[in-house]
């Protein structure tokens, strides 16, 4: 028989089975599932933000204790309407959910047969948008039951003359089946328009949802969107604000903040018992409870609130300027150290926002073409994506807003390597 002195030397000589996990393989590894850098942005297909470590403490402490939802959605609101400048808010499980839920607000308001009937309702609600401002997003306003009805002609963008759309054309499609008007913004937040279209849609009855889930940077944009008079705002938590991914802000008209509140919170309960704090609900308005409604599937669990909340706390437009400085020496390394491989390297510098590097690849070259490039960098190891939305023009984009300390290393390593070989 053999006695064994020490732990090491049993280790050595009857080795466990190999499970395969290494100590330095990160969570993701260890379940399987490989990392990557992603050079993109806040994208929800990569797993957008990547939060800060007071952020994630945050949300461990709230995951020690039972609150209840909608006494914390009532903090909330008076947090969000204190940093945007409006009546109230809420913490919605992304942009997308806010404007389903700020849809179905406009339709029911505090009216239980309606909060029932979404999104069957016999008379389909109509909403108004621009049809140069349709896009992928605008499926989360049909999801509450209303229809899209799209509003003008615009010349410019197809080449056939010198007008886009104009106000007067929303009075062309309204009916009386109207609630709303959708406006969806861009990258480029146009404060005389969205002005001129809340004055129109507040003259005809109609309440205006605006779309800014990515209109920040700019910090001014938290308030200076609301600020138009639109009736209810939604940003995403998980894009520049640097919350949990699966959050977003619905904020605006108290009204209409309280009904969106109403048709998301769950509502197994007695309406006898139900006590609420003051605040975004009110019993005098509510003379039962509803059943669950649209919003119970687009719930927000307590730790993402409060990651939510503590982010909206540490968005400010000095830690924008700190971001924005780690950014700029991330995308100047890069740019030094390929500017020699690429035709051009540009560095843009948007004044309201995070810059981007643009690589303009040499179009003679075959390893050069740019959506074969990109391909081969998302298979390499380690995996890198970069920004895909110029690749017709041979452009590759490199966005650092969820690029980690060194990850730049990396990319300059991959590309040059793709570029050589
Ligand atoms: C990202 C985005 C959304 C969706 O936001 P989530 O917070 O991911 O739900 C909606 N609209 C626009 C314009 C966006 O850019």
């Amino acid at each position: 028989m053999i006695l064994f002195v020490n732990m090491i030397e049993f280790q050595k000589a009857c080795p466990l089975p190999d499970s395969g996990i290494k100590p330095e393989m990160n969570i993701y590894e260890k379940f399987g599932v490989p990392t990557l850098i992603n050079a993109t942005g806040t994208v929800t297909r990569l797993g957008g933000s990547l939060m800060e470590e007071a952020v994630l403490d945050a949300m461990k402490e709230a995951s020690r204790f039972s609150v209840s939802i909608e006494e914390l959605q009532n903090a909330a609101s008076r947090i969000i309407s204190n940093k945007t400048g409006t009546e109230a808010g809420i913490v919605t499980s992304g942009a997308s959910a806010g404007l389903t839920l700020g849809t179905a607000s406009l339709i029911a308001g505090m009216n239980l047969e309606k909060i029932s009937r979404i999104p069957a309702l016999p008379d389909i609600p109509e909403i108004l948008v621009a049809h140069n401002q349709r896009n992928s997003y605008d499926r989360a306003i049909t999801l509450a039951g209303a229809k899209l009805v799209n509003v003008g002609i615009d010349d410019i963008h197809s080449g056939a003359g010198v007008r886009g759309v104009e106000l007067w054309e929303y009075g062309l499609e309204k009916t009386e089946y109207c609630v709303g008007v959708l406006y969806t913004l861009g990258d480029r937040f146009n404060e005389k328009e969205l002005t001129s279209v809340v004055k129109w849609a507040h003259q005809n009855d109609l309440a205006v949802l605006v779309d800014a889930a990515a209109s920040l940077p700019p910090y001014e944009n938290l308030k200076g969107i609301p600020e138009t008079g639109a009736d209810l705002v939604f940003y995403s938590g998980g894009k520049a604000i640097g919350g949990p991914q699966s959050t977003g802000i619905l904020c605006g008209k108290k009204h209409l903040v309280s009904s969106a509140l109403l048709q998301m919170l769950d509502w197994d309960e007695h309406y006898n018992l139900w006590d609420p704090v003051e605040g975004l609900l009110d019993k005098q308005q509510i003379h039962a409870l509803p059943r669950h409604g649209i919003g119970r599937g687009m719930k927000v669990s307590k730790e993402a609130i409060i990651g939510l909340l503590k982010a909206l706390e540490l968005f400010t437009p000095e830690s924008i300027e700190k971001k924005r400085s780690r950014f700029l020496s991330q995308l100047n390394q890069i740019r030094e150290n390929l500017e020699s491989f690429v035709a051009q390297a540009e560095l843009m510098e948007p004044e309201n926002d995070y810059p981007v590097l643009n690589l303009y690849l040499n179009t003679d070259k075959e390893a050069a073409n740019a959506l074969q490039l990109c391909a081969r960098l998302r298979s390499g190891n380690p995996r890198v994506f970069v920004g895909h939305g110029r690749l017709k023009e041979n452009i590759l984009q490199i966005n650092p807003v969820c690029m980690r300390e060194g990850d730049e290393k990396e990319v300059i390593r991959r590309i040059k390597e793709e570029l050589e070989g």
